[in-house]
């Protein structure tokens, strides 16, 4: 008898590799602020849509084409987003993977990032560039949750791989990506200190 497992989810964990990533994450974080003081359209879209927090999500998420700081960390995302594709076994041999979109997010105590997934990418991610202790984690959901017809709940105590939902904690100078298609959360972030992120997505076509 063997039980096997097919279909996997994978999400990639790294950090930048180069010495320096402290110098890079200050001057992102003085940019990020700069960029809130500055954005009164993403401060105002934020408002409605971002309670509390600051987002660049509809004002200015091409970051990457705007900042010289952001390329650079761009270019330092791209072998790890090369080395995700490597493992997913996308055939990329005509086709580039770019970064598309590039944004930055605040988030202040008490400020949740809903429940989502990245529409019309191919992989996504986020980078931390300031990660007070106990902030919030990023939150994975199971995809084959809506199937789960007449499913029976799960045991309290599980292997991690059976959990319908896995958080991984935010770490200044790391990185997370997924495929796009994997919806996420951040729950509210329990303390007062700023959670500082960049999100991005990259494409094929
Ligand atoms: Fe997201």
């Amino acid at each position: 008898m063997s039980v096997r497992r097919f279909f996997p989810t994978l999400i990639y964990q790294g950090k930048l590799r180069q010495r320096g990533w402290q110098d890079l994450n200050a001057q992102l974080l003085r940019e990020c602020r700069q960029l809130r003081a500055d954005d009164a359209g993403g401060r105002r879209w934020s408002a409605r849509n971002y309670p509390g927090g600051y987002t660049s999500y509809d004002s200015a998420s091409r970051m990457h084409e705007i900042s010289p700081t952001f390329a650079s960390l761009q270019q330092r995302l791209d072998r790890h987003v090369l080395e995700f594709a490597r493992r997913l076994q996308f055939d990329l041999r005509h086709r580039r993977l770019s970064m598309t979109d590039c944004w930055v997010n605040i988030m202040a105590r008490n400020v949740v990032h809903g429940l989502h997934l990245h529409p019309l990418a191919t992989i996504s991610g986020t980078y931390y560039v300031k990660t007070p202790p106990g902030c919030s984690a990023l939150k994975f959901e199971d995809p084959r949750l809506e199937r789960f017809m007449a499913a029976p709940p799960r045991r309290a105590r599980l292997q991690r791989d059976n959990q319908t939902w896995v958080s991984i904690g935010a770490q200044a100078g790391a990185l997370i990506l997924f495929e796009s298609w994997l919806r996420h959360e951040v729950a509210a972030n329990p303390v007062r200190a700023e959670r500082v992120s960049i999100s991005f997505n990259y494409g094929w076509f």
